[in-house]
Formats: structure tokens, sequence, C-alpha cells
């Protein structure tokens, strides 16, 4: 065909979880019977008065106009109240706060209001695959650091090259973490910190599983001393709220940091519906036992899948936070081999580690979206492979 796609495009890895769905469909076909543990796709519903509030807000003909540019003013106060409320931190709902279409939408802008060409992106991996792509977009270059289960899969920033750091605008942190679940203290951010200062580079800190924890909160960013000079935190209530269709997240930082993402939005999108905006504020308002009861549906699910794997010999990096397993694949064979091992032989899908990255290679994920009984027959499953 004459008519060429970009090279941005022909240039992207082909999606990771595309050649997952192909083999799934083939299983399918086949009849087998398919515990898919692959995707990290919440499973059950955001709680009933967030609906509600949905459903309310649809009658309001004001609603069905163009929304705020950086998201209803009740919803950052919302914000406001909950970072108050979760870690005892001030933020004014005027600058410092602003909404997102998810906050993937919001860590794909970032680059362009960040980058220009040449400089650099210090991205995770392994990590989320879109960080890469989208620094890619915007002209930027990826320098991906490495994370590593002898550091709890937190990097090491004197390993991080001189004349890389000098050129790197952005720093991409992830915790809790996604794939591996690690989490991050105090002590790590106070690293993190000293580094992008002594660079001047900004720090994008994902909080998108923030609530999704077992005992020990996860901190934010900006309760270490300097946070707010050098970083911004986006979060979602895709995972917190077991709301991914929503597309709700919001982003949170210093105003003059938040600026150059807030004018990139200006210029691709008009908002978030306020009608989703809604059940956002309804979800906040519901305190700590809306990410209770989420939390307790994953606690009693990890444990489901915990017994039989752990039982059977496989070694687990598991923090409790995050809705993912991080297990070492149990044979001399990459994680690719491991995976359709699974599938053919047991009719389990899980995700091969280095989906996220080479130093993900020798690992798979385990995502915790199905009932607990069909997670615990994937792990008897699981666990058979090592029996045979
Ligand atoms: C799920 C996930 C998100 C959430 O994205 P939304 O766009 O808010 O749904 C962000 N970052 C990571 C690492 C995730 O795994």
């Amino acid at each position: 065909m004459a008519i060429q796609p970009a090279d941005r495009i022909k240039n992207l890895p082909a999606y990771v979880f595309k050649a997952l769905d192909e083999a799934k469909e083939k299983a399918l076909a086949k009849g087998v019977d398919l515990i898919s543990l692959s995707i990290g796709d919440p499973d059950f519903m955001p709680p009933p008065a967030t609906i509600e509030a949905m459903k309310t807000a649809l009658d309001e003909p004001e609603n069905h106009r163009y929304p705020s540019y950086v998201g209803m003013a009740s919803f950052r106060q919302a914000v406001a109240k909950w970072m108050k409320h979760r870690y005892d931190l001030d933020f004014d709902p005027n600058g410092e706060i602003l909404t997102l279409i998810g906050s993937k939408e919001g860590i794909a802008h970032l680059p362009l209001g960040y980058l220009n060409p040449g400089d650099v992106a210090l991205l995770p991996n392994p990590g989320f695959p879109m960080y890469t792509s989208t620094v890619q977009f915007a002209g930027g270059e990826p320098w991906q650091y490495p994370l590593k289960r002898e550091n709890d899969y937190l990097p090491d920033f004197a390993e991080i090259p001189e004349d890389i750091a000098a050129r790197a605008k952005l720093l991409y942190l992830n915790y809790p973490h996604n794939p591996t679940g690690a989490v991050a203290d105090l002590a790590f951010y106070e690293k993190a910190v000293a580094f992008a200062k002594a660079h001047d580079i900004l720090i994008m800190q994902d909080a998108a599983y923030s609530e999704v924890y077992n005992d020990q909160q996860p901190p934010s960013i900006f309760q270490v001393e300097g946070g707010r000079d050098c970083a911004i935190e986006v979060y979602s209530f895709s995972k917190s709220y077991s709301a991914t269709g929503w597309r709700l997240g919001y982003a949170v930082g210093d105003r003059e940091l938040l600026y150059p993402l807030m004018r990139v939005k200006d210029q691709v999108d008009s908002g978030q519906f306020n009608v989703v905006q809604e059940a956002g504020i309804a979800a906040m308002a519901l305190g700590d036992p809306a990410c209770n009861d989420v939390r307790e549906v994953y606690r009693s699910r990890r444990e489901a899948a915990m017994k039989s794997i752990t039982e059977a010999g496989y070694e687990v990096f598991d923090t409790g936070a995050t809705l993912y397993i991080w297990v070492k694949v149990p044979f001399d064979c990459t994680s690719a081999v491991f995976c359709a091992r699974a599938l053919e032989e047991q009719g389990v899908l899980v995700t091969p580690g280095n989906a996220f990255g080479s130093q993900g290679e020798g690992w798979f994920r385990i995502a915790l979206c199905l009932e607990a009984d069909r997670i615990a027959e994937g792990a008897a499953r699981l666990a058979k492979l090592l029996q045979t």
C-alpha cells in the first residue's frame, strides 16, 4: 500500500498481550477450560454509591456540556481532602491538582510537556510498557534502569551513568510496582529526590496502586523533604475502586511542575465527563471503607493463590501490594516457554515477565482478577506443572 503510517507506529513493539490474546483464543476454540490469570483488569463492581452518583449526574443538563479542562472544582476539592486524609499533605485544588482521563492519559502526555528531541527519560525495567513508547512518541530517548530482585526491585541510582543522568529530564517511578508488586519506603524516596535534584530531573511517580496493599500503607513521595520541588504523582481510580472503565485519575504536584502537562492537555482534550468525576467524588466520600473492601478482595484471592504455588515450590516475590504475584520460572527455560507450557498443559494463562522488559525474563506474573475459587484452581494447576 502506498499510504504508510509514521515510523513511530511502525517501530512500536507488538502489543505484549496480543500474542497472549491469540494463544487464549486458540485454547478456547479447542474447548479448554481456561483460567486467565493474565490481565490486570478488576472484575468486580465499583461501590454502589458511585453508580448512584453517576445516575443522578446524568440527569443534570449542565453535565452534558464541555467539562472543565482541569477538572470540576468539586472533584479537585475532593482530591485535596483525600490527600490530606491519606497523607496529611495540603494541595491547592487550584493549580496543584489536575483531573486526568485515566492516569494513562496523563502519563502519555507528560513527555510532550517536558522532552525535547534527545532528552532522556529514565524508565523502570521491568515496567509498564507504555512508558517507553510514549517517551518515544515525544521524541525523547528512553533509558531503562534495571530493577533487580536482590534490590527488592528498587533502582540503584549509582548505576545510572553520569552522562545519561546529565541528559535526563524525567525519571519514572511506579510504586507499588507493576509487575513485581515492589513497594518503596520513605528512605528510598529520599534517595530518589536527592538524585533528581542533583540532575534537575522531574520525577513522575505512578501511584496507580496506592490503595492496593496488604497492611503497610505505601507512602507518597511528597512526604519526604524536597519532594514537591522535583516530583509529581499520578493517581488512578482504576485499581483503588475497581473502575478501569471510568477512565478517571489525577495528577498532583507543584503548580509550575504540573503546568506543562496542563498546557499539553489544553490542546488535545477537553476534560473528563462530569458524570465520571461525580462518581469519583462519591468514591472518595466513602473514605477508607471503600478501599478496605477492595483490599479485602485481593487479600483473600492472594491467599487462595499463594497456598498451592508456594507449597509446590515456586519462588515468589510477594509484598501483598498490587493485584499481582510475581513468580520465578521454576524450570531452566524462558518466561515465554514456561507460559506457553502453562497454557497448553494446564489451561492457565499467566503473563511472561519479559513482556515488561528484558529484566523480567525468568519470571512470570499472576493477576488476581478472578473469583478466589478459580484463582485457587489456577494455582493448583500451576502446582501440577511442578509435580509431573
Ligand atoms: C493499571 C495501571 C495504571 C492505571 O491506568 P488508568 O489509565 O488509570 O486505568 C497506571 N499505571 C500502571 C503501572 C498500571 O498498572
